[in-house]
């Protein structure tokens, strides 16, 4: 059997698949992520995720001999570098520390996926110091992690490890609407936060989509 084709286990060729589909998700979800960022913040989040991933996207040629680590470092320090916004530091730090979490690996399993994941929101919490219940990209991710980590725990499949994190991030994300935003731009609004859904916690959400969507690929 092709390395590609193993549903339970996650190679370089996978890795990519991931990222492409965010810069294409990112790409076509720029004015929804940009008009709930101009409820809350300065109107640029859907900005900042597609230029962001489409530097990124102008390096796959460059990250198809790359391990997974290093491809998710690369994807790091993309965004550090091409991101103004708070979400650039964040995403990089979390691409960064994900990277560094399945180092020298050629495959991964689901627990390493979880893992992966574990260190991704690390790398947002170390860099943003956000906590649950701040209206940040925090409250979808840990939920996410959370069913993640339950669904391993139970030997869920990927397919149904990822589509649980999917799922838990939705309600995550939606959760945010009527949460008062303490971090980032949206506190500056204070009460006018509330009632709008964040738009970090929408990117992350979609994220986490496009890693359910190549496990279900995986899985036919
Ligand atoms: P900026 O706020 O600089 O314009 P973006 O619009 O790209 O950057 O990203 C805004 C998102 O960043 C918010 O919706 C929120 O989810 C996330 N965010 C902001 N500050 C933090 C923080 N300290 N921790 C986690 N996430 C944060
Ligand atoms: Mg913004």
């Amino acid at each position: 059997m092709d390395g590609g084709e193993h549903p339970e286990r996650i190679f370089g060729e996978d890795m990519l698949r991931w990222l492409e589909r965010i810069a294409d998700v990112m790409h076509e979800n720029r004015a929804y992520l940009t008009q709930l960022d101009s409820a809350i913040g300065d109107a640029d989040h859907g900005i900042n995720m597609d230029r962001g991933f489409s530097s990124v996207r102008s390096k796959f040629p460059t990250m198809t001999t790359m391990d997974m680590a290093a491809q998710l470092k690369t994807v790091g320090s993309t965004l550090v570098s091409t991101v103004g916004g708070a979400s650039g530091p964040l995403y990089g730090t979390a691409f960064l520390r994900a990277g560094g979490a399945i180092a020298g690996k050629q495959e991964l399993t689901p627990t390493d996926v979880v893992a992966m994941l574990e260190a991704f929101l690390g790398g947002i919490v170390a860099r943003g110091k956000a906590q649950v219940g701040e209206k940040t990209m925090v409250d979808a991710l840990t939920p996410a992690l959370a069913a993640a980590k339950q669904a391993l725990g139970e030997g869920a499949t990927l397919a149904q490890l990822t589509h649980r994190a999917r799922v838990a991030a939705e309600e995550g994300m939606k959760a945010t609407i009527p949460m008062l935003a303490t971090k980032g731009r949206a506190s500056y609004l204070g009460e006018r936060s509330i009632g709008h859904q964040d738009p970090g916690a929408t990117s992350s959400w979609l994220i986490l989509r496009c890693l359910e969507e190549v496990c279900q690929d995986k899985a036919r």
